[in-house]
């Protein structure tokens, strides 16, 4: 097995740079530094804390040119996007140092005792396993409650994004954090999955595939340790007859062609109330056409390459297969490469992968429905549940559909997004448990009852 990361990027297939996995005696001190800085990290006080956050949001901001072009160079997003990944994360970074005591508060409970109380106390260190697809903002949404909540982490980041994971590290570094309060592990799975069992480390927490999910959950389980997973989801966009498509197309294209089509929530199946589907195919076919996919590091570019090239393998097998069953490729679908062309497929039916898998790049199933009805029950139609999003000028007959939608989000006339002031997560194949918000922050803390008589 190879001691080494090796990362290329994706639009040109340059190799970056080699990286030398850590090796057991380097991953056991990082652990016990980890440890040693719990002690003293969990016994300071929010507010101080939340200053270093400050400090943190700032160096973040100050480097954004150059952090932004590291995530461009690693896994291809288009420049722009990766600028506004960094200010986002600033965003969030400023939301927790704002609101993080507020949320950490002792929660008073009137009983028979003189007081009784919830304290909210950190678990100790928790393992991040994180994706490639927003290497910054996935790392920043896990680390940025755990921390102040007075945890400290650990990051196993994608191997292709290795750049980045050494970057944020720094970052904290620079920012004042104590040494150990966050620190990278460059290590393969198995070893992962090893020290998942280490007694050090009391949490985990995934945003990737099913299958990584499965892995991470089944060990954790073995050792008792809880997990919160992200997963994959396969978004519908339902389109009615009345939806404002002047208003929405653009966010309803974005839903689905952001970040090169690779987001967990993004749009994947697009269903379209019968009256509106020739109107709406036509309009929405310009506005893919009309993207400019080019060169990541272009200021106007807008769609570009995938993040690896065996993504692309994935994606162009899922469309290949759906073919062979009966799509019709109404537009695209060439590749090269990690590239793979912004593509429209029509004639839809339920046993194709695009319907039933997630497809993680620009491919958009277009399926014609006869009404709320039936799509909300296709919508549902889905191993997964991440989100639905609804456009329509009725949003009041579509807020009367919030019980049938079974996943984690609903969000009418609006794309799914996330959003540091709400819970986000899913149901089903696409995980448990909430990151972001009030509900994030409480995920790895020990909810304590406090009794006084
Ligand atoms: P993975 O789920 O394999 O990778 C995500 C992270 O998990 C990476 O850090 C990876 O490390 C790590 N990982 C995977 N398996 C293990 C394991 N057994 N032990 C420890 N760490 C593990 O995703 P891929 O990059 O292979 O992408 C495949 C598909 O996953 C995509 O096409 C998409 O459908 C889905 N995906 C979903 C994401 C989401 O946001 N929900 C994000 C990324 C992918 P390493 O890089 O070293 O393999």
């Amino acid at each position: 097995m190879s001691d080494t990361i090796n990362t290329n990027n994706p639009y040109n297939g340059e190799h970056i740079k080699t990286y030398k996995l850590d090796s057991k005696v380097v991953l056991n001190k990082k652990l016990e530094l980890a440890n040693a800085t719990f002690k003293s990290w969990k016994l300071l006080e929010i507010s101080e804390r939340a200053k270093l956050l400050q400090k943190l949001a700032d160096e973040l901001l100050a480097d954004k040119d150059s952090l932004s072009k590291l995530i461009t160079l690693e896994m291809g997003k288009p420049i722009t996007e990766s600028k506004a990944e960094i200010e986002k994360c600033a965003f969030l970074i400023q939301f927790y140092a704002h609101n993080a005591d507020q949320f950490l508060a002792d929660a008073i409970i009137e009983t028979d005792a003189h007081e009784s109380y919830i304290s909210y106390d950190p678990l100790g260190c928790i393992l991040a396993v994180m994706p490639w697809n927003y290497p910054f903002w996935q790392v920043f949404r896990f680390a940025i409650p755990t921390l102040i909540a007075g945890n400290v982490a650990l990051l196993k980041h994608a191997s292709n994004v290795t750049g980045c994971a050494i970057a944020i590290e720094k970052l904290f570094n620079k920012s004042g954090f104590p040494e150990g309060c966050f620190q990278t592990l460059l290590a393969d799975h198995d070893t992962i999955e090893e020290i998942i069992g280490n007694d050090i480390v009391k949490a985990v927490t995934l945003t990737g595939s099913e299958k990584a999910g499965k892995s991470i959950a089944q060990t954790a389980g073995k050792h008792l340790k809880k997990t919160v997973l992200e997963l994959g989801g396969n978004n519908a966009c339902i389109i009615l007859k009345d939806a404002d498509l002047d208003k929405h197309l653009d966010t309803i294209v974005k839903a689905r062609m952001q970040n090169s089509g690779q987001s967990c929530i993004a749009a994947k199946r697009f269903l379209v109330e019968e009256e509106i589907y020739d109107e709406f195919l036509e309009q929405f076919t310009k506005k893919v056409k009309a993207l400019n996919y080019d060169d990541p590091f272009k200021e106007d570019t807008n769609m570009s390459c995938l993040a690896r090239p065996d993504l692309a393998d994935i994606l162009e097998e899922q469309v290949s297969k759906s073919v062979e069953k009966g799509a019709k490729v109404h537009y695209g679908n060439t590749r090269g490469d990690a590239y793979y062309q912004p593509t429209i497929l029509t004639n839809i039916t339920k046993d194709m992968p695009v319907f039933k898998e997630e497809t993680f790049g620009p491919v958009a199933p277009i399926i014609k429905v006869k009404n709320l009805d039936e799509a909300i029950a296709m919508a549902s139609n889905s191993r997964f549940g991440l989100g639905t999003m609804i456009f329509t000028k009725d949003y009041k007959k579509a807020s009367k559909k919030v019980l049938a939608i079974e996943d984690g989000a609903y969000f009418i006339n609006e794309m799914v997004k996330s959003d540091p002031r709400l819970p986000f997560g899913g149901t089903k194949a696409s995980g448990y448990g909430r990151e972001l918000s009030k509900e994030g922050i409480l995920e790895f803390v020990n909810k304590k009852t406090i009794f006084i008589n």
